[in-house]
């Protein structure tokens, strides 16, 4: 096993480390190969979206604590003093050169003829401005910071979607993002994944909703400490909605659950708590991965090849009941143990309480840890979570952006916390719908007296992924690669990193400038890349003067190894074609009805009769259990319910993922036929002079008419003609 290595080597310098970085990149690299997999990433403190929540009551509380400024939060932060250029200033050049750099680089586009920048409304970017301004000013973006009356390209969000009224352009969060990413959700979600794919989903802890699901958590753990007497769990009790450890506490037995007031006003999730994560320098430590969703139809997923590493600043022992409560022991929250008398601010990337997560991996690697087998098992890990989420996103996304009105695209970044286990097994903590993206950290100046410093392991780590974000989404890039058939994205570093950044007696002795100095793949301070030198004019290539893209792309790039498990995606498909009205998120009786009867799933022994009891019986309990009481009817989680019980009804004694597949294909296969019916129908209705007619969405044909072909097969599973 794989233990924390000792104190001594936090000094270590990072020459050392940058050797071991060379040989863990070429192992992620051949990891990519191996499993198709990439190498890459890490990750950092949750900062809440979410209004702060009051703490739970009880035996062992995280302690009320000053807290680090947080994303959401109100008080104003002390802001650093302007941060240098991130572009050296360029030399003097001749007007042909200016008009030339004017008409072809500097983030300027062609447009019907006209020259514009990619522009962004960053007037609600909150706490991830500082981060999004750097990256603007290296893009050469053009920055609305107090929004625009005009559209922009892009709407840069701190917070959620539902920040703006946005017709066009693209936003960088979903709706329902964050209700995905609630404690509560995302359990559901993976345990419905659990249910179908045991072996592959066992990267989520056990977990259980609290109050509903008390009862069934008592039973469980007996059961299992009757087979096991040797079996001596401990438990973590999550609130639903809360960050930062707020209301976090562990228990040994479920008798210790705080059932009486804030549970009934606040649920929570308890799971099993990992009772051997790995250590290093003898500390628990978790990584926040970006992960960056694309695009959610078709399901497109980058992972940021680098993350942060937040530690612990009490050395770990496992949990018993005198340690139970030792927070800066058991909770790596970057918010709590900042509070801590032990906490190391560093400049380094390789020591201190929060490193990247790379310098982790040399680490491990030079103690000859498998690094691809950790990397490919962390991609699959996030590509898999990303399954269990889109389906419900979908159901989101049709009800905020239904097909057919104006609306906006979206994409966002993700916070994936991830724990390793001794084993070095990755497991699911989290997920982020809004990753701190601050750069700068709290530092206690004197006791009580805080101010805000420039943060260089996190500018180094944000900064990247939320440019590169904004690289591959840009909005003019087919253009661009038109008009620019010569960039070369591929170049390494030629942006100077952070550390290059600061004044050289800032960083005096600093590991990190050691680092960039000599590692092997810094051009800096040399000469440029001499591929770029082929485009002969810098300015004909915009982002010639950019590092490659941090972000790897995972999805669909394996989606080969993964495509089996998208089966509750079908099913989100087949719900919201029968959703029928625009803007809901709730099946209602009609459409079940309809449902059954389109993919002929009544027979004599499912009479309708006993299909509208199904529908009142799963849509009731699921309504009593759901936080969003917004509309009734039947929600995806009950229609997914209802959807394995036909299956399991109609294909006995196939394992549970092969009867609900096997209804998936039914359904699909009853579904096409009638849609070719319709078109045939459509066709030999048509005078056949006539052109091929667009479908006005909001005089769709009912179900048993035809159904254009030209709408698409998206187009098709998102259009309510189903319901007749
Ligand atoms: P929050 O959103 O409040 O940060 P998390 O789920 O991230 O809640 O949990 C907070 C911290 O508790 C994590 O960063 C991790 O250190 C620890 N933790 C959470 N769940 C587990 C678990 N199942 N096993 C071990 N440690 C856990």
């Amino acid at each position: 096993m794989l233990r924390g290595s000792p104190e001594r080597e936090l000094a270590a310098s990072w020459e050392a480390d940058a050797a071991a970085a060379a040989a863990a990149k070429s192992q992620a690299a051949e990891a990519e190969e191996q499993l198709g997999v990439d190498a890459g990433a890490a990750g950092e403190p949750e900062r809440p979206a979410r209004e702060e929540q009051p703490k739970a009551a009880g035996p062992a509380p995280v302690p009320a604590r000053p807290r680090a400024a947080e994303e959401g939060d109100a008080r104003p932060a002390r802001r650093p003093p302007p941060a240098p250029p991130l572009i050296p200033p360029r030399p003097a050049r001749t007007l042909c050169h200016l008009v030339k750099a004017r008409s072809r680089g500097r983030g300027y586009r062609r447009g019907s003829g006209s020259l514009r920048p990619v522009t962004v409304d960053s007037s609600k970017a909150r706490t991830s401005l500082d981060a999004l301004k750097i990256s603007l000013r290296q893009l050469r973006w053009k920055e609305f910071p107090f929004g625009r009356r005009l559209p922009c390209d892009i709407y840069w969000h701190g917070v959620s979607f539902h920040d703006n009224d946005i017709l066009s352009g693209q936003v960088n969060k979903f709706p329902g993002m964050t209700e995905m990413v609630r404690k509560i959700t995302l359990s559901r979600a993976l345990r419905i994944m659990q249910n179908l794919f045991p072996e592959e989903y066992n990267f989520y802890p056990r977990s259980w909703i609290l109050p509903d699901e008390f009862q069934l958590f008592v039973a469980q753990v007996r059961m299992v400490k009757d087979g096991d007497r040797s079996w001596k769990p401990t438990f973590i009790v999550k609130p639903d909605g809360g960050c930062q450890g707020d209301g976090i506490y562990l228990i040994k037995d479920p008798s210790d659950v705080r059932l009486t007031g804030t549970l009934q006003s606040r649920p929570a999730v308890v799971q099993e708590y990992i009772c051997k994560p790995l250590l290093i320098d003898k500390l628990k430590f978790d990584i926040r991965l970006y992960v960056l969703l694309k695009s959610l139809d078709p399901l497109e997923i980058y992972i940021a090849k680098d993350g942060l590493s937040r530690f612990c600043t009490e050395p770990y022992q496992e949990p018993n009941s005198q340690n139970l409560h030792h927070v800066f022991m058991h909770l790596t929250n970057y918010s709590l143990n900042i509070h801590s008398g032990k906490f190391i601010h560093s400049d380094s990337a390789s020591t201190g309480s929060k490193r990247t997560f790379s310098s982790i991996l040399c680490k491990l690697s030079s103690k000859g840890v498998d690094i691809k087998k950790v990397w490919s098992d962390i991609i699959s890990l996030v590509i898999k979570t990303v399954i269990a989420l889109t389906p419900e996103l979908k159901v989101f996304y049709q009800s905020d952006i239904p097909t057919g009105r104006p609306g906006p695209t979206c994409f966002q970044i993700l916070g994936f916390d991830i724990l390793l286990m001794k084993n070095l097994k990755p497991m699911l903590l989290e997920v982020n719908a809004n990753p701190s993206m601050r750069i700068e950290h709290e530092y206690e100046l004197s006791p009580g007296v805080f101010e805000n410093i420039p943060s260089l392991v996190d500018e180094e780590v944000k900064v990247a992924v939320i440019r590169d974000t904004l690289r591959l989404m840009d909005p003019l890039k087919k253009k661009k690669e038109k008009h620019f058939p010569d960039i070369c994205m591929d170049r390494k570093h030629r942006v100077p990193p952070v550390s290059d950044r600061m004044s050289s007696s800032k960083l005096k002795g600093s590991s990190l400038s050691v680092a960039r100095s000599q590692h092997p793949e810094n051009p800096f301070p040399g000469k440029e890349d001499p591929g770029c030198e082929l485009t002969g004019d810098p300015d004909s290539n915009p982002e010639a003067h950019l590092p490659s893209i941090c972000l790897k792309q995972v999805f669909p790039k394996y989606a080969k190894q993964f495509n089996y498990l998208r089966l509750v995606d079908r099913m989100a498909n087949l719900f919201i074609r029968f959703l029928g009205i625009k803007g809901t998120m709730k099946l209602g009786p009609t459409g079940f009805r309809t449902f059954i009867r389109n993919c002929k799933l009544s027979s004599s022994s499912l009479s309708m009769a006993a299909v509208d009891i199904l529908y009142i019986d799963i849509t009731r309990r699921w309504n009593s259990v759901t936080l969003d009481q917004r509309d009734s009817g039947m929600c995806l989680q009950a229609f997914v319910e209802a959807f394995f019980f036909l299956a399991q009804r109609k294909f006995k004694m196939l394992p549970l993922h092969e009867q609900v597949a096997s209804l998936i294909d039914l359904c699909e296969y009853h579904l096409s036929l009638l849609d070719e019916k319709r078109l045939v129908c459509g066709r030999s209705r048509r005078p056949q002079s006539s052109p091929p007619q667009e479908v006005n969405p909001t005089t769709q044909p009912a179900a048993g008419s035809p159904a254009p072909r030209m709408i698409g097969a998206n187009k098709l599973s998102h259009s309510r003609h189903a319901l007749s």
